[in-house]
């Protein structure tokens, strides 16, 4: 039985969108949506549309009087079902722009099937401008239009090519509970208050991240799972409160077994998925997080354009007499240069307002010099610094001038991290705006070597840069054997502190698309590293006993990552919110327009669970 049969059910023999000239002559059924509808008198002209395309139908009062009449009524988005004779169009008719173009439906059987109210909006026009409430109210009308209906297809794609590549390659597909304990990824856990046992709660899990290391330890050497996960944090662009990785976990691994199989799979994946869509550079290129850091001020850098981040430092002058720079140098911070090529003739205005958005970030300030088309310098610092100094910020930045419109060099002088940061920033500003990203390319590639802990300053102590359970690089295992694991000694100077991470992310096109990490599987070294992170060990043993108890059962060294699957599918389809591969996502709130989720729950389902709701101190009682 070929595909297109499998699809015939009762009510059809075919599908709109598969018939071609070789159909020709074909008696057949076809049931879907009134696309479009045009009448030409005895003629009416039908765009039946299903999910696989559309069919023009046409109805001649002449030959068919009844299926004529039954049409009389019919408006778009009405659900009918046809039959008649494929017939090929008239020369000079047909339409090249869609699949089933050379032919046409001679209908002499029209049946309504469902009548439909005028749409809120029209599903025939996918490039209208709709309020994104309207459509997030009418959701399955918006599934309905070409564009979203299109990026649906293409994540069921993905996620099938996931499946198929992860099942060649000797994983098992395991599905882990949503009612769990605490998983913390850094985000507020959603809670689920229990019947059976009043006053306790289940937490939805953040990732399954302690269960597939438990798989792990029982033996299931390759496991992966598209799974759900819930992060009750604000909503961005690429966020939502529920959302859905690939998650995968390998054993008797080490940090370049794991990378080197995700970035087979990746591969992959992509390139059936989107065959058309070139990939920048294979294999991925690896940089440490210092190195993305000091190069592009961010750690998922976009690598489709340059504009790489300059150290000034080497350049310049032990003293430059310009004030901001010489005090950015005399402590640790840095002088960072981008060289943004084209801009020379850049407008004042358009400087005030990269200024105003530098500050923004947190610089003290911004400064610029533009290389103008007749070769002179612009520059408010131009009076302060030597013509020797300018040179050398021109030759350190890549020498002569490489547009023909000259070029803007910004610079930001500062504390080392947040100069890069707020230059990174910038730069990917600059070349989203002025369009210097290929966007056909895939740019993907590797950050590791993060630090395992980041210092926070309010609480005192050490926290998990990424998750917890991640194990130091092999040289800093040291580090955290010597680390007291005392409370009363945390402190900012700890040695631990240093160590770095044998942790990794998958970046494309200047998004994280995923993060990983080989584990710690010692139980002992575990504990060490949860006390630095402030965790007493009775808390540590409430939050993870099933992991730390697991480890002393004969736990085999495994590591391995998540990959979000909505920002893979997004980047793939081209969109910068994830919402757009979404059937069902939530508002900036946190809302679901369509369902008017969350809401009330009925006063005894409070009772059941012998709960009773208290206002926030402050908030009038609803
Ligand atoms: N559980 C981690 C996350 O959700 C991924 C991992 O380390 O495998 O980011």
């Amino acid at each position: 039985m070929s595909a297109m049969e499998r699809l015939a059910t009762g009510l059809r023999s075919d599908v709109c969108g598969a018939l071609r000239a070789s159909d020709a002559q074909r008696r057949v059924r076809l049931a879907g949506w009134i696309h479009r509808r045009r009448d030409h008198g005895s003629l009416v002209f039908i765009d039946l549309r299903d999910r696989f395309g559309i069919v023009q139908v046409v109805v001649d009062a002449a030959t068919a009087p009844e299926a004529h009449a039954s049409l009389a009524e019919a408006r778009i988005e009405w659900v009918i079902a046809v039959e008649g004779i494929v017939t090929p169009r008239r020369p000079g008719t047909e339409n090249e722009k869609v699949a089933t173009g050379a032919i046409e439906v001679s209908a002499d059987s029209v049946r309504i099937l469902s009548r439909a109210k005028t749409p809120p909006f029209y599903i025939n026009e996918p490039d209208a401008p709709i309020d994104e409430s309207v459509r997030l109210k009418h959701r399955y009308l918006d599934l309905r239009r070409e564009p979203l209906r299109d990026r649906l297809l293409l994540r069921s794609a993905l996620v099938q090519s996931i499946r198929e590549v992860h099942h060649d390659h000797g994983f098992v597909e395991v599905e882990t509970p949503i009612l769990i304990k605490s998983t913390p990824e850094g985000a507020r856990d959603f809670i689920v208050p229990s019947r059976l046992q009043p006053g306790s709660v289940y937490a939805l899990p953040q990732s399954p991240q302690q269960m597939k290391q438990l798989l792990m330890v029982a033996g299931f050497d390759r496991y992966f799972q598209i799974a759900r996960c819930f992060r009750d944090e604000d909503l961005r662009g690429d966020r939502q409160p529920e959302f859905t990785q690939l998650d995968l976990e390998m054993s008797f691994v080490d940090e370049a077994s794991v990378r080197s199989f995700v970035e087979q799979m990746v591969i992959e994946v992509t390139q059936r998925t989107r065959p058309d869509r070139p990939i920048q550079q294979i294999p991925f290129p690896v940089f440490t997080y210092d190195e993305v850091l000091e190069r592009f001020g961010s750690d998922k850098p976009d690598l489709r354009y340059a504009m790489e981040l300059i150290d000034l430092g080497a350049a310049l002058p032990a003293s430059t007499g310009f004030k901001v720079f010489d005090d950015a140098r005399a402590g640790d911070g840095r002088i960072r240069a981008i060289r943004v090529p084209g801009k020379g003739g850049v407008a004042r205005s358009e400087i005030d307002e990269l200024t105003e958005r530098a500050k923004r970030y947190g610089a003290s300030g911004l400064v610029w010099i533009a290389l103008q088309p007749d070769g002179q310098v612009r520059s408010p610092i131009a009076k302060f610094l030597s013509p020797e100094a300018i040179e050398a910020i021109w030759t350190s930045t890549g020498g002569t001038q490489t547009a023909p419109e000259g070029d803007l060099i910004l610079v930001v002088a500062g504390e080392r991290v947040l100069s890069a940061e707020v230059l990174g920033r910038l730069r990917v500003e600059i070349a989203l705006e002025s369009n210097m990203a290929d966007s056909e390319a895939l740019a993907f590639c590797w950050v590791h070597r993060f630090p395992m802990y980041q210092w926070d300053a309010e609480t005192g102590r050490w926290d998990a840069t990424h998750n917890p359970f991640s194990a130091p690089v092999p040289e800093h295992v040291g580090l955290l054997a010597t680390s007291s694991g005392d409370l009363s000694r945390r402190s900012k100077e700890d040695p631990a502190g240093g160590a770095l991470a044998q942790q990794y992310d998958v970046v494309l096109n200047g998004w994280e698309l995923g993060g990983g990490s080989v584990r710690i599987h010692d139980r002992d070294l575990l504990e060490r590293s949860f006390a630095l992170m402030g965790h007493a060990l009775d808390d540590a043993r409430a939050k993870f006993g099933a992991l730390l108890d697991a480890f002393e059962y004969g736990a085999p060294p495994h590591g391995g990552i998540a990959i979000g699957v909505e920002r893979w599918a997004a980047l793939l389809a081209n969109q910068t919110n994830i919402r757009e591969v979404m059937a069902f996502p939530k508002t900036q709130s946190g809302s679901d327009l369509m369902l008017e989720a969350p809401s009330q729950p009925d006063p005894k389902q409070w009772s059941d669970l012998g709960l009773a709701v208290s206002p926030r101190p402050g908030t009038p009682r609803p």
